[in-house]
């Protein structure tokens, strides 16, 4: 049985939250000296002298309708990576629990388990890139307190098995953690709607990637109002500033243009995966689920220097597990994708 007490570290179970001057106060005011801001306003906008909403109360309602999720089971981090240095935080005591993670996948993982003095245990993909289950389970043992998964994942770009992963979901009795960075390129359902089914589910997306939105660091946990009632409990008060809470804001008012974007994407990924996999220089195009291509090449270290001698920077991910001599590629805009095409027809081996 999932407990969430028993899961949650002693020191934050404990813990007495930060209270900001934003907190204490709820009400109508004019005057406000409470929290030592500049009084006479900035040299910007005259509203950015106030701190922001540690709540993030607009911006959720807002999340909470796109993504039909209430406003009590979402989390937003600044980006993607502090959803995941929290989760470490509140549920892994240094020195004592560990992780699970199935290289090759995103690295953050890992890194964010090293600072936190987690040990991380590896269980790989398969060759197919799919969850090895009996691996899995023999990796997992009464201090595993995360299971990481990647769908779609970065680099290799598949959807994981939905089956394999409601088998996870069944038989941890830690969190597991689906990361939909990619979701929104993908043909598979996101688990979203399973939420209410599984109390050890954590599902993170993020506006870095189909909202066009990376540079305002929003990124977003999805969960049980307990694991989220946490993880709001030890985050820094005013982790989401206020410009980034306002632009999101109006950006998510833009679903359709997003959409349209996200559709042309999707179909210049399948043209490049068409002409890259009919190019002689290229020996595999992964099928992807994302807003890129793991491409296998016969010398990916040579090729990733001769696009960058067109002026192209591409990811060699050579050094991945199962990913000798493969680059990842984001798929770019048309006239991008062409430039690609054309410095690999320019290609000698
Ligand atoms: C890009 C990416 C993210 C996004 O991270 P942010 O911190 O939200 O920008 C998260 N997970 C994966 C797998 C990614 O590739």
């Amino acid at each position: 049985m999932f407990d969430i007490e028993s899961l949650v570290r002693p020191n934050i179970r404990n813990l007495v939250p930060y209270s900001s001057a934003r907190d204490e106060f709820h009400g109508e005011a004019k005057v406000f000296l409470d929290a030592n801001e500049n009084s006479l306003g900035s040299p910007l906008l005259t509203w950015r002298n106030r701190y922001p909403d540690p709540h993030q109360s607009a911006l959720k309602a807002r999340i909470s309708e796109v993504k039909g999720v209430a406003a009590e089971h979402i989390f937003l981090g600044n980006g993607s990576d502090e959803a995941i240095d929290i989760l470490y935080r509140a549920f892994c005591e240094p020195g004592l629990h560990n992780v699970v993670v199935c290289p090759p996948t995103y690295g953050m993982y890992e890194v964010s388990a090293a600072i936190n003095g987690v040990a991380v245990r590896k269980v790989p993909l398969t060759a197919g890139f799919g969850l090895d289950m009996e691996a899995l389970e023999d990796a997992v043992d009464a201090d595993t307190r995360i299971v990481w998964l990647c769908s779609p994942n970065n680099p290799t770009g598949n959807s994981l098995d939905r089956t394999d992963v409601e088998t996870v979901l069944n038989n941890f009795e830690g969190l597991v953690v689906v990361d939909e960075a990619y979701i929104n390129f993908s043909r598979q359902r996101s688990l979203l709607t399973e939420l209410t089914e599984y109390p050890n589910l954590v599902v993170v997306q993020t506006l870095s990637k189909a909202w066009g939105l990376a540079s305002l660091r929003i990124g977003m946990a999805f969960a049980s109002a307990a694991v989220i009632e946490v993880m709001n409990r030890i985050k820094p008060p005013y982790n989401i500033n206020g410009a980034s809470q306002e632009l999101a804001l109006q950006a998510l008012e833009e679903v359709g243009q997003v959409n349209d974007m996200i559709r042309i994407l999707v179909s210049e990924r399948e043209r490049l995966a068409d002409a890259l996999h009919a190019h002689p220089a290229v020996l595999h195009v992964f099928p992807s689920d994302a807003n890129f291509l793991l491409v296998r090449v016969p010398h990916a270290r040579a090729l990733y220097g001769h696009f960058l001698d067109h002026g192209i920077v591409v990811r060699d991910r050579s050094s991945q597990p199962g990913c000798a001599d493969c680059l990842r590629i984001t798929v770019g805009t048309p006239a991008e994708n062409e430039a690609l095409l054309k410095a690999l027809d320019a290609w000698k081996v």
